[in-house]
């Protein structure tokens, strides 16, 4: 909010979305401050919604410069009153606290004693919560900077302590490492949790929007008993499977949720997040997704692998069986189905795999089970030629490739995702000329240009987002024990594609 007028139009869509609203004053324009808090204290009485007020100096996230003086002087003076609650920064409460005069003009039951770093997690984390646990302010807000999901460890610990010397606490991982916190924050005692107004209103890195904390990830039910499950991938923020398994969640009536994690050092995420036997947290884990570029590397950190997903060499769901961690392949095991669904038997079939990753070996080793002859045609010769060689294929270089002799052409590649590749394809409509079916496993855009090049080419196509149900739907079985609502995770893979 940077004007009166804004202020009246976000308070009143914030209180369609919060239970509480805050009012940052460091985003208005000084030349209208005056007339800013005039107006929030007739909105505060007329909207019924406790408001916290903040004040923060640039040096600690806030909007703009504001001098040690300017600070004392809107807390102690110009502070609109009705706010339930002031979200003062460490280094001011400690000034106040010790000041005589402070003590008519602040209530210290409204205060939020807060700490912010942006750079990283302080190691005395600890010691600066005792030290704010000592001034008079009610709440205490520690908000670090999560550079990895692993930051989100000291986070849940610190909102361990306080809830057992009960004090009221909040506390976030800022960053997309840190999401975790915002979600399950409240669950775990964090007296509320940040939701931007739109998702480029965010006051802070990594801020979901407040319709996203309620409606996606149904925020407000989560307890300790919510069954933990998520996506772990380099990035993960374009991910559409949080829309999916957490539409199925809520139509299948499971106390679940499923988040993102963006994880680097994948060991070190399960060795300290995970694993039930060493993980520092205690936590309702029942399972993760695993996408690019972890999907190879987790295998050394499970327990036990399907034969599948062994012979593949890639797991794409890991399941929590009582101490143990559990790898499966669901990309294999979907890969196909919607392809014979319209196609029919795939026996004795020629079929073109473009791409020799993760997904074109849940390909190959899927058409290889259904008696097809396949082909892969991939520009790196090492590697394709030892995946091919593994499941009795035969290897083409890509460039200059022709596809009219096949029933099937698979693109197992990346080219055509949104983003910057979105205008690219692994072939072009002279090439696939003659092809029959053409299949991309890329789903987002659902249109790519692989698919338009194939139907000027006369062949039949079918995109990627029926795979990523049928995957998601068996994760959700491998997760729940129970059949998923597979029409309820396509249509909110479509809405979310939208
Ligand atoms: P990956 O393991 O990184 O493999 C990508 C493959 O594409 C590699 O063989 C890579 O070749 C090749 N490639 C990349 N850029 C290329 C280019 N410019 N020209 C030719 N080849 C290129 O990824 P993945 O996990 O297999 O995923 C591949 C695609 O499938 C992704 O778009 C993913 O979204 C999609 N997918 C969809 C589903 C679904 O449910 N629909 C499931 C899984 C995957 P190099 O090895 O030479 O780099």
């Amino acid at each position: 909010m940077s004007s009166v007028r804004a202020l009246n139009q976000l308070m009143l869509l914030a209180s369609e979305v919060g239970d509480l609203i805050e009012l940052r004053f460091d985003c208005v324009e000084s030349t209208e401050l005056g007339q800013c808090l005039k107006e929030s204290r007739r909105l505060m009485d007329s909207l019924d919604h406790p408001v916290i007020i903040t004040f923060r100096p640039a040096e600690q996230g806030g909007k703009r410069a504001l001098a040690h003086e300017t600070r004392l002087q809107f807390w102690l003076f110009d502070k609109p009153n009705g706010a339930a609650f002031c979200d003062i920064e460490f280094d001011l409460v400690t000034g106040l606290a010790s000041s005589t005069f402070a003590k008519g003009c602040l209530d210290w039951q409204t205060v939020i004693c807060s700490h912010h770093d942006f750079v990283g997690v302080p190691v005395d984390l600890e010691q600066i919560y005792e030290r704010m646990a000592g001034t008079p302010a009610r709440i205490l807000k520690v908000a670090v900077h999560a550079d990895d999901v692993t930051d989100c460890i000291p986070v849940f610990k610190l909102l361990e302590r306080a809830r057992r010397e009960g004090r009221e606490m909040i506390a976030i991982a800022m960053g997309a490492a840190g999401i975790a916190t915002r979600i399950l924050g409240p669950s775990r005692g964090s007296f509320l949790t940040y939701g931007a107004l739109e998702t480029d209103g965010a006051t802070a890195p990594g801020q979901l929007t407040a319709k996203e904390l309620r409606e996606l990830y149904r925020v407000d039910r989560i307890t300790e008993q919510t069954l933990i499950t998520g996506i772990v991938g380099l990035p993960v923020g374009h991910s559409v499977s949080p829309h999916v398994h957490n539409a199925a969640f809520a139509a299948a009536g499971v106390n679940g949720v499923y988040i993102p994690f963006e994880v680097r050092d994948a060991k070190s995420f399960f060795g300290r997040i995970v694993h039930p036997q060493t993980r520092e947290i205690d936590w309702n884990l029942r399972g993760l997704s695993i996408t690019a570029p972890h999907k190879a590397t987790v295998m050394d950190d499970l327990d036990w692998v399907e034969p599948a997903a062994q012979e593949i060499g890639a797991v794409n769901t890991v399941v929590v069986v009582g101490d143990a961690l559990h790898g499966y392949n669901t990309d294999a095991t979907s890969v196909l189905k919607p392809v014979i669904e319209r196609f029919g038997s795939l026996r004795d079939s020629r079929c073109a795999i473009i791409g020799a990753g993760g997904a074109a070996s849940a390909a190959l080793w899927s058409l290889r089970r259904e008696g097809a002859c396949v082909t892969v045609f991939a520009r790196n010769f090492q590697k394709t030629n030892s995946l091919a060689e593994k499941f009795g294929a035969r290897y083409e270089n890509l460039e200059a490739a022709r596809f009219d002799a096949f029933d099937l052409v698979i693109n197992a590649t990346p080219l055509g995702t949104c983003g910057q590749r979105e205008n690219e394809t692994p072939a072009i409509s002279d090439q696939l000329r003659g092809a029959r079916f053409a299949y991309d496993l890329v789903y987002n855009p659902t249109e790519t240009r692989f698919l338009r090049e194939a139907r000027d080419a006369g062949c039949e196509t079918l995109g990627g987002l029926p795979m990523l149900v049928q995957q998601a739907a068996e994760q959700f079985k491998l997760w729940t024990g129970a059949d998923a609502p597979i029409e309820v995770m396509r249509v909110a893979a479509e809405r979310a594609l939208q």
